[in-house]
């Protein structure tokens, strides 16, 4: 298949990119490097079966491509909210004009949705029946709100037209290629604690996350881009391992021997309390479980990070 990657320059683009190749197809990649950097895909240039195109998917795109998979959004708390305007048009805007070329074309399309989508959830672990307690006008709302209408429209275009799309709902996702800055809080930890800088603590650290690693992750949403028009989602897509942000320093400091304090700083207004997907979804419909662990997933990223660290000075 020709395969368009929006989103492709940065941290799961690349690796999706990465294995689509691997697996034959022809990958075309589109991004506008707001968060996404070349040296991601620097080492696909060169295969004939790649191609890297700039562009804003706020802006229309004619191409002639079998399957789309919509990755253009900056994905941390720190990015999506430096231009929260242009955020919330990248997933709106975006989807508009990709699903548009989908139908035009008769491509399939996933999209690359978040477990942000339950907002704040009340109900543990979440399922894809959960509709979510999100805050319209809060400073996520510009990621939260435009990944729940992109959900909309991908939901009419299989109704009104007929578009044969997919939505994962992907949870927090970690591994090699997270740039140093990214803000999210597992390369964050980890850069500071080889660093020997304290971990920067939001609020208590009670608060939970479900982290999957990248390999798992790809794995899961390739099988369901490649799955059948009638498996469309949403489908959560994560692990359900649920580790409060204390721990998480806590075993970041032991794998990478740090001697890092810990430094407790306000917690941002609107984040969420917990997150645990439940994917017996995924399992049924696309056959798939994560099957690498926290602590192992820590111990593969890790030499990523001290290797760009050692590369930056
Ligand atoms: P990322 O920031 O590394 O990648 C996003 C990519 O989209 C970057 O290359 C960026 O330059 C590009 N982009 C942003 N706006 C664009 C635009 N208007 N036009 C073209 N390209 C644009 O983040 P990521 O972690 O790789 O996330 C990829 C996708 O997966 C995002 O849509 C994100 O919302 C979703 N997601 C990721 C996670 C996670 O934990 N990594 C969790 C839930 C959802
Ligand atoms: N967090 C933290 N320190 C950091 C970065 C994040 O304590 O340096 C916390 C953040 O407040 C949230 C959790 O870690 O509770 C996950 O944050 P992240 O930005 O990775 O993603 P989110 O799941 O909130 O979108």
């Amino acid at each position: 298949m020709r395969i368009l990657v929006a989103g492709g320059a940065g941290f799961l683009g690349s690796h999706l990119s990465e294995r689509l190749l691997g697996e034959g197809h022809e990958v075309l990649v589109v991004d506008n490097f707001y968060t996404g950097q070349r040296e991601n895909v620097a080492h696909l240039l060169d295969n004939k079966k790649f191609e890297l195109i700039r562009h804003d998917v706020t802006f229309p795109l004619f191409v002639e491509v079998d399957a789309i998979c919509n990755l253009a959004c900056p994905a941390s708390p720190v990015h999506y909210q430096r231009n929260p305007v242009q955020t919330i048009k990248t997933s709106i805007l975006g989807s508009i004009n990709l699903l548009g070329l989908a139908r035009r074309t008769n491509a399939r399309i996933l999209q690359a949705s978040t477990s942000e989508i339950y907002g704040d959830p009340v109900i543990s672990p979440q399922e894809e029946e959960y509709w979510g307690n999100v805050n319209t006008i809060g400073v996520r709302s510009c990621y939260d709100e435009g990944k729940r209408a992109a959900e909309t429209l991908f939901s009419d275009y299989r109704r009104q037209y007929d578009v044969d799309t997919k939505i994962a709902r992907i949870f927090n996702t970690y591994g090699p290629r997270m740039a140093l800055d990214d803000g999210r809080v597992v390369s964050n930890f980890i850069v500071q604690a080889l660093l020997g800088k304290p971990i920067t603590m939001y609020g208590d650290g009670s608060q939970t996350r479900s982290f999957c690693y990248v390999d798992d992750l790809i794995t899961g949403l390739i099988s369901l881009l490649m799955k059948e028009k009638n498996v469309s989602g949403p489908i959560n897509i994560g692990n359900p391992g649920e580790f409060t942000i204390l721990e998480l320093a806590q075993l970041v400091i032991e794998l990478t021997n740090s001697n890092s304090s810990i430094e407790f700083r306000t917690l941002p207004s609107d984040d969420p309390k917990q997150r645990k997907p439940d994917i017996s979804k995924a399992k049924s419909d696309l056959q798939w479980e994560p099957r690498v662990q926290l602590r192992e997933g820590l111990i593969q990223a890790i030499p990523y990070f001290e290797a760009r660290i050692a590369s930056k000075t």
